[in-house]
């Protein structure tokens, strides 16, 4: 698993991180996740792969909490992995045996496939809801969430997508759209998180619409455990009235800035 900063914007504060697939192909070298869970999900391999990354994204979280690092991860499940109680067990049993306390849990669902068909989930997200582990709405935007169910569903976050916000600091329409975006989730009470945050200029354009949470490569890109504890102990808060001007780069490949 890489894992990719999640910051507060307003503060600067890393709030969390994400939890994302790698694989290392012998001979083809990286996979592309998107590729490799497409195949995944055709067959029982997707169950096996997603109890793996839940159990090593908990452990991870036990490892960070006792070297005193108190932070939020949140990890990506396909929509048939709740189509049974299972996963929600699993978890429930993980959180328990490693003492990770349930917020420190959120799951993320891309919101084309949890709208597809939201009652065969809803039993499985009403249960990691009761347990205490946070539900995100991932990709929001690029599906069609009947604002009933967002409503209605047990949702803490939504993620809006990436090809809205990698656009918005060009696209007047992009920018609209995140604009409304956010104001409907915040609305609803719900966080809103924006992802591929690449530059400053649409990092301050997020802070100014009131968006919540940050991230993307302009903080840092997603890297292995080992990496973010010293990604983190060198990391500064930056708020966007004090920002200095420049990227910031991260690990993944070669770093994007030189500051
Ligand atoms: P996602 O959950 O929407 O994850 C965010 C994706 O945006 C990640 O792609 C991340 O590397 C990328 N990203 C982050 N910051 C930036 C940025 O500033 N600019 C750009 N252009 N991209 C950025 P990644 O890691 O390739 O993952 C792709 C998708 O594969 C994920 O999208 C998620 O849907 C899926 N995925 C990844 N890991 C898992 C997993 O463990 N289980 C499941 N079921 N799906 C996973
Ligand atoms: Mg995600
Ligand atoms: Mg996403």
């Amino acid at each position: 698993m890489y894992y990719q900063p999640q910051i507060a914007i307003a503060t600067g504060e890393v709030v969390g991180v994400e939890a994302l697939l790698r694989w290392r192909h012998p001979r083809r070298g990286m996979v592309d996740p998107g590729e490799l869970i497409q195949v995944a999900e055709q067959s029982a391999v997707m169950r096996l792969l997603t109890r793996r990354v839940v159990d090593d994204v908990v452990e991870q979280l036990a490892k960070w909490s006792a070297a005193g690092l108190t932070l939020r991860a949140a990890l990506n499940v396909s929509v048939r992995d709740l189509h049974t109680g299972e996963i929600a067990d699993q978890i429930a049993d993980r959180l328990t045996r490693y003492g990770v306390p349930p917020e420190r849990l959120q799951v993320e669902i891309t919101e084309g496939a949890l709208m597809a068909d939201p009652r065969r989930v809803l039993a499985s997200i009403t249960q990691l809801h009761r347990i205490g582990v946070g539900i995100a709405l991932d990709d929001f935007g690029t599906g069609y969430s009947s604002l009933q169910h967002l409503r209605r569903l047990p949702l803490s976050e939504v993620k809006v997508d990436r090809s809205f916000v990698l656009g918005m600091a060009d696209d007047p329409d992009d920018a609209a759209i995140v604009r409304s975006m956010i104001e409907l989730a915040g609305a609803l009470g719900l966080r809103v998180v924006a992802e591929g945050v690449e530059d400053e200029r649409t990092w301050r354009l997020l802070h100014a619409a009131g968006c919540d949470v940050a991230q993307g490569w302009f903080h840092a890109r997603p890297m292995p455990a080992e990496e973010l504890a010293a990604w983190l102990s060198r990391y500064r808060p930056v708020r966007p009235a004090v920002a200095e001007a420049g990227g910031r780069g991260g690990s993944e490949g070669e770093s994007r800035a030189s500051s």
